[in-house]
């Protein structure tokens, strides 16, 4: 787990003359453990912003901390983040196990430790009973399941959602919302979450941050949000 802090963060596409600035000096201290939701209209910086943390987009100005880490330089791989992106797609020829445990197995972790961690995260996602399965013969919210189970056993210090559940049927929709609160109830880490959909956003964050234009709004909690003029 960790703290995020967000100092003045600039982004701007282009250079020169003609850059773009679309994200306009960040500021926001996230807390170890906090469930974030990043929240505001279609081409306000959400993705943007989310995919600076990650390390997908460079920083234009300012400052990314994770921890007491600056990553403003780090690649993806250095910053012990995962993230959990739209389309969940599953190696379909490779069981449950090794789909989870193909990251790891990459990465040279030991096989012992693989077994370990992808046992641990199967138990909290209740995919014990399939991990022979292949995806094809998986509901689903199995599936989606499995591409959590994923992100899990990495053991990052910090989740980042991007609209997880936006091209999802209503059904699904709910049920993976209340199953990644499950998980953040019972592993706690700093996870930000971005979606354009308030109810979405006001259900499952502990403290929101409103975009608008490449600007933040407002950053505090849905109650402070309603009470709000
Ligand atoms: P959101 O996630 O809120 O829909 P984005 O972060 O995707 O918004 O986009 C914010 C703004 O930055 C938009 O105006 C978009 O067109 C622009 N933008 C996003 N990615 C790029 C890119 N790779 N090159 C140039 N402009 C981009
Ligand atoms: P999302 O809803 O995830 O932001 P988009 O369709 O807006 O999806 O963007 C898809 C990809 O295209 C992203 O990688 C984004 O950075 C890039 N992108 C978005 N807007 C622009 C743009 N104006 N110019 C170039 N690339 C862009």
């Amino acid at each position: 787990m960790a703290s995020i802090s967000l100092r003045n963060v600039v982004k701007r596409y282009g250079k020169g003359p003609k850059a773009n600035q679309v994200i306009h000096g960040v500021n926001a201290e996230i807390q170890d453990g906090e469930f974030i939701v990043i929240v505001g209209p279609s081409g306000c910086g959400k993705s943007t912003l989310l995919r600076m943390v990650a390390g997908l987009e460079e920083i234009s100005g300012g400052e990314i901390a994770i921890g007491a880490r600056v990553v403003n330089d780090l690649e993806p791989a250095e910053r012990d983040i995962a993230m959990v992106f739209q389309n969940y797609a599953l190696y379909p020829h490779m069981s449950v196990f090794e789909n989870m445990a193909y990251g790891l197995k990459i990465a040279k972790v030991p096989v012992a430790e693989i077994k370990q961690r992808v046992d641990k995260a199967a138990a909290i996602l209740e995919l014990g009973h399939l991990l022979a399965r292949k995806p094809r013969e998986l509901s689903g919210g199995q599936r989606q399941r499995v591409a959590m189970g994923r992100a899990i056993v990495r053991q990052p210090q910090v989740f980042l959602f991007d609209e997880p559940l936006s091209n999802l049927d209503a059904k699904l929709r709910s049920q993976t919302r209340l199953e990644i609160q499950k998980l953040h109830r019972e592993l706690g880490i700093t996870s930000l979450f971005v979606t354009h959909d308030q109810v979405e956003a006001m259900t499952l964050a502990q403290r929101m941050i409103v975009m608008n234009g490449g600007v933040m709004e407002q950053f505090g909690t849905p109650e402070e949000m309603y009470h709000r003029p």
